[in-house]
């Protein structure tokens, strides 16, 4: 077991969550420009932007630990972005299909959250003050993501009922 100190588990992770990142900025734009509702649309739009921070956050991070976090590829989110674009492939377009997405895209902000939360907690535990911070910065961007989207499904998934059968 080459993992084998909290510090190094952290390094583990947090390249994980890079390879996510990474996954979800080639992703979004498609899945934002399949998204019929402005409100939606424009809050994946808005969370490609907030990503591309996040990215730039974790390049500082391991500026910080001296550590590259490049070359891990993040299989859970492979996985949680393969459903997605299948929605894109399944779901009718239009409120149904919106439905679909956000359901998509909360899955992913639910994964980043489990991952991100993790490794705030490690980097506190290990007195990394900055880096802890820094996490903590993404933490919240991701909650404010995800309840974003809970209030824009109210709408669309009443719009969705609406579809005729
Ligand atoms: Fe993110
Ligand atoms: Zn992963
Ligand atoms: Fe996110």
């Amino acid at each position: 077991m080459s993992v084998d100190t909290l510090e190094k588990l952290l390094i583990d992770e947090l390249k994980d969550l890079y390879s996510a990142e990474h996954q979800i900025t080639k992703a979004l734009p498609k899945i934002a420009k399949a998204a019929a509702n402005p409100e939606l649309k424009s809050a994946l739009e808005s969370h490609l932007a907030e990503t591309l921070g996040q990215v730039q956050r974790l390049d500082k991070i391991g500026e910080i630990l001296g550590k590259s976090l490049k070359g891990k590829t993040c299989e859970g989110m492979k996985g949680v972005l393969t459903e997605g674009a299948s929605v894109l492939e399944e779901v009718a377009s239009g409120n149904i299909r919106d439905a679909g997405i956000i359901s998509a895209a909360q899955r992913v902000e639910h994964y980043e959250m489990a991952g991100y939360g993790a490794v705030r907690e490690y980097a506190g535990l290990l007195g990394m003050k900055q880096v802890a911070a820094l996490l903590d910065e993404t933490l919240h961007e991701e909650k404010a993501a995800d309840q974003k989207l809970t209030k824009i499904a109210k709408s669309v998934n009443a719009d969705a009922m609406s579809v005729a059968v």
